[in-house]
C-alpha cells in the first residue's frame, strides 16, 4: 500500500542536505530570508538545527481602498498567495519538514485539497525527502496538482473526502517511518503562527478584528497562537477579534456537528471535520469572536471584489472577504477599526472561476483603428 519509495535518500539526510549559508542582514540586502531565520527566536530548536527553506513568509500586507470605504474601517489584506508555492501552507511546511530532517524520517506524507500537497511536495524535494499526497478523487485544482507532480511527490486519489484521505494518513504515520505533515502536526502551527507576527510588526499593534476563512482550522488556531505570544511577551498590548469563516456546504463548527459530504466552490475549505475544531473554538470564545457561514455566492462576490483591486486570490481566500462584508451590513464593526483579512492562497492555482463568466476576448484585426475601436477610444490625434 505504501508507494514511498525508501532509495536513494535514506541515508543521514542531515548530511546530504547542506544547511544553508549563514545570512546575516547586509545592509544592502533587503531580502526577507524566511520564517526559520527571521522568527529563530520564536519557533522550536528543533527545527531550526535543520532547516529547510524557500524564504517563504514575508508576505504584503495590502490596504484596500475598496473595503475601507465600503465598512467604515481601515481593511488590510494579508496576500499569502505570494508564498513560494502560492499559499500560507508554505510557513507551516517550512517548519514541519525542517523537523521531519531532524529526526531522520524517511519521507513525509500528507492529505490534501490540494494546497498542503503543493507545499510538502516543494519542501520535501527541497530536503531531499520522498514526499506522499492523498487527495480525494477528481476534486482537486489542477494547478495544485501540477504543483504536487512537478516537485515530485507521489500522488495517491482516494474514494472518499479528505476526512478519509487524513484517516489513512494517520494510520500510515503510526504503522510506517514516515512523518505526517498535516496541521495535526504541531510544528506546522507552529511555522503559521508567524504570519500574525509579520501583521503585528508590519502595523505596529495587533488588529482590532481578524477575518480568515476556516477549513481544517490549523490555520486559525495558528494566527490566535501567534498574536498571544506577541501580547504575552509585552511587543502587542491588545488582541484581535478573531472571526473566522465556513463555507456554508462545508461549517461543521457552525452547525456543531460533522458533514459527511461537504459541499462548496472553495475546495480548500471543503472539509467536514476539522482537525482543529476545538481550538478554533477556542480561538473565538476567548477573543469574543465567532465562527460563522458564509455562502458560494457571498464567496464569489468577494473574490471578484478583491480581483478588482489587483489582488487574485483563491476562492477559499475570499471566504474572509466575504465574512467581513456581512459583519459590517450587520453592524458588527466599529468605524475606524483595524481590521486584517487573511488571503490564504493564489487565485492562479485555480483560474477556472476567473475565466468562467467572463466573456472570450473579441478577436479583432491588426490594425490601430480596429483596436480603438474595441476599446472604445476615442480622440485620436
Ligand atoms: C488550507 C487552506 C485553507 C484552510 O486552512 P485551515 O488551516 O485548514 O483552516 C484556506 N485557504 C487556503 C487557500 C488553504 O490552502
Amino acid at each position: 500500500m505504501l508507494l514511498l519509495s525508501r532509495g536513494l535518500y535514506t541515508a543521514d539526510v542531515t548530511e546530504t542536505v547542506p544547511p544553508p549559508p549563514d545570512t546575516a542582514p547586509r545592509a544592502a540586502s533587503t531580502q526577507w530570508r524566511g520564517v526559520l531565520e527571521e522568527y529563530a527566536d520564536r519557533l522550536p530548536v528543533e527545527a531550526a538545527a535543520t532547516p529547510v527553506t524557500l524564504r517563504e513568509g514575508g508576505t504584503p500586507l495590502v490596504y484596500s481602498c475598496e473595503l475601507s470605504e465600503a465598512t467604515g474601517c481601515q481593511v488590510w489584506l494579508k496576500f499569502e498567495g505570494v508564498n513560494p508555492t502560492g499559499s500560507f501552507k508554505d510557513r507551516g511546511m517550512a517548519v514541519a519538514i525542517s523537523g521531519a530532517v531532524g529526526t531522520g524520517a524517511e519521507g513525509v506524507i500528507c492529505a490534501s485539497t490540494g494546497n498542503t500537497s503543493a507545499a510538502a511536495a516543494a519542501y520535501a524535494g527541497k530536503a531531499r525527502l520522498t514526499c506522499g499526497v492523498i487527495v480525494p478523487r477528481g476534486k482537486i485544482a489542477l494547478g495544485k496538482l501540477a504543483q504536487a507532480l512537478v516537485h515530485g511527490a507521489t500522488v495517491l486519489q482516494v474514494d472518499g473526502s479528505f476526512d478519509d484521505a487524513l484517516q489513512v494518513c494517520r494510520d500510515l504515520d503510526e504503522r510506517y517511518p514516515v512523518e505526517l505533515v498535516n496541521s495535526v502536526n504541531p510544528l506546522r502551527i507552529q511555522g503559521q503562527k508567524t504570519a500574525a507576527f509579520e501583521v503585528c510588526d508590519f502595523l505596529g499593534r495587533a488588529p482590532d478584528v481578524h477575518v480568515m476563512p476556516v477549513g481544517n482550522a490549523g490555520n486559525i488556531t495558528a494566527y490566535w497562537l501567534g498574536y498571544r505570544e506577541y501580547a504575552e511577551d509585552g511587543i502587542t498590548d491588545g488582541l484581535p477579534v478573531m472571526r473566522g469563516y465556513q463555507a456554508a456546504g462545508a461549517a461543521p463548527i457552525v452547525r456543531g456537528q460533522r458533514v459527511a459530504d461537504p459541499t462548496t466552490i472553495a475546495t480548500a475549505i471543503r472539509i467536514g471535520n476539522p482537525a482543529s475544531w476545538d481550538s478554533a473554538v477556542a480561538a473565538a470564545q476567548e477573543s469574543d469572536g465567532s465562527i460563522r457561514s458564509v455562502t458560494d455566492r457571498d464567496i464569489l462576490a468577494a473574490y471578484r471584489m478583491v480581483a478588482r483591486e489587483g489582488v487574485f486570490c483563491e476562492m477559499a481566500s475570499a471566504a474572509s472577504v466575504a465574512g467581513l462584508l456581512k459583519l459590517s451590513e450587520a453592524g458588527e464593526l466599529t468605524p475606524d477599526q483595524t481590521v486584517v483579512c487573511v488571503l490564504t492562497g493564489h487565485g492562479l492555482k485555480d483560474p477556472d472561476w476567473a475565466i468562467a463568466g467572463a466573456a472570450p476576448p473579441p478577436v479583432v484585426e491588426a490594425d490601430v483603428d480596429a483596436a480603438a475601436a474595441s476599446l472604445g477610444l476615442s480622440g485620436a490625434s
